[in-house]
């Protein structure tokens, strides 16, 4: 029975990685039943909203979507179509590869780890009160009452929530991966030496689930100060990172730039219920409709979406041939090109043709 996928095309450049994306997949050889859905300006000029409740419920129902990247509008007043799509399926588990490959230009070769990022809590969680907002002045006097710390008057605050909840089902997905991966250790990264509530609390329940993993797959435990050093220096060092919301955020960007950035960096966010799988860029409007950006990130996130559904073989030879045209350089879109201006660059879409070729 072929698998049934939510298609959404995203803004900007979306409508072209995901398109060339999809095609690769088709060209796997996988029976795929694409449902095409809509998000984004597309969704506004259709329903008025960037995430209308078929959406969501296309999704709810198909359990896995591929979506291209949708462009946050500055001061209209919505939300992000791509955090809110996270909170509304619960996608508590953000998965982001940081491989190495051939040809693509890079500080390093080597560097092969995963990046599994807490989704819907930490200073993320957007519980935010203005400085001089009643809100935040009311909060000032509880907090003024409750703790012996100084505070400038007048602050703007932001909570960090963490719970023993949240993180355990985080770090669980991040032993779980490790191990039907093959991964050997999973590397624990707060800042609980000096937020020893919240991040002492995330390293607690680390530790905790940790030992229900032990003589299976080595436990190991970073300050994310420390960890950020280690990573430009040795990243080979370090195979799976479990992370709260934030410090996850951006060691992703900083992993994306150990591997030759974001034109090449992979994503999922995973739920129980259901999976959503996009790459780490956005939408990059400038240069919309232009064929020109590279959709390396977008098929590699196709291709977490093959193995996710079970189709591990049509995986591995999608990745395979990304790499196999990385590796080449020769039919490749201007950013993996040694010179900017090299016009030997393809276009997207024929980037995606080259891959379908390494396919047959
Ligand atoms: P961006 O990732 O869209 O673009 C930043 C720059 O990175 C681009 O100008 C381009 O030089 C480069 N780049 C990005 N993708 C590339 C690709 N595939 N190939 C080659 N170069 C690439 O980031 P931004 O400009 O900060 O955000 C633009 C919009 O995207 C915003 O509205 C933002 O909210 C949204 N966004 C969406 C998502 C998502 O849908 N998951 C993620 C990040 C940003």
């Amino acid at each position: 029975m072929a698998h049934r996928i939510v298609f959404l095309p995203g803004d900007g450049i979306g409508p072209e990685v995901s398109g060339a994306a999809r095609r690769c997949v088709d060209a796997t050889g996988v029976a795929i039943e694409w449902i095409d859905g809509v998000a984004g300006e597309a969704a506004i000029r259709q329903f008025n909203t960037p995430l209308p409740p078929q959406t969501l419920e296309l999704i709810r129902r198909h359990k896995v979507a591929i979506k291209g990247p949708i462009t946050t509008p500055i001061g209209s007043g919505f939300r992000s179509v791509n955090v809110e799509i996270r909170r509304q399926l619960d996608l508590y588990a953000c998965l982001r590869p940081c491989k190495s490959y051939a040809g693509v230009r890079a500080p390093y070769s080597d560097v092969n780890l995963v990046i599994v990022r807490e989704n819907t809590e930490d200073l993320y969680a957007g519980i935010e009160f203005d400085a001089g907002s009643p809100e935040a002045r009311e909060l000032e006097s509880v907090i003024r009452r409750l703790s012996r710390q100084p505070m400038h008057p007048d602050p703007a605050l932001s909570i960090k929530p963490i719970s023993a909840y949240a993180t355990e089902r985080i770090v669980r997905f991040a032993f779980d991966y490790a191990v039907s991966h093959g991964r050997k250790k999973v590397t624990a990264v707060t800042k609980a030496n000096i937020m020893k509530s919240t991040d002492g609390l995330f390293l607690a329940t680390a530790r905790q689930v940790a030992g229900s993993y032990a003589g299976r797959v080595v436990f190991e435990e970073r300050l994310i100060d420390n960890l950020c050093m280690q990573l430009v220096l040795r990243p080979q060092e370090y195979d799976v990172l479990v992370l709260p919301n934030l410090y996850g955020d951006i060691v992703s960007d900083l992993c994306a730039g150990l591997i030759g950035g974001l034109g090449v960096a992979p994503g999922a966010n995973m739920g129980r219920d259901a999976a959503v799988f996009e790459a780490v860029h956005g939408s990059a409007p400038k240069y919309a409709g232009q064929n020109k950006v590279n959709p390396t990130a977008m098929i590699l996130s196709a291709a977490l979406m093959l193995e996710h559904v079970g189709e591990r073989d049509a995986a591995q030879r999608l990745e395979q041939a990304v790499a196999a045209v990385l590796r080449e350089g020769r039919r490749v879109t201007y950013d993996l090109k040694a010179g900017r201006g090299d016009a030997s660059a393809v276009g997207t879409s024929q980037m995606a043709d080259a891959i379908i070729e390494q396919l047959r």
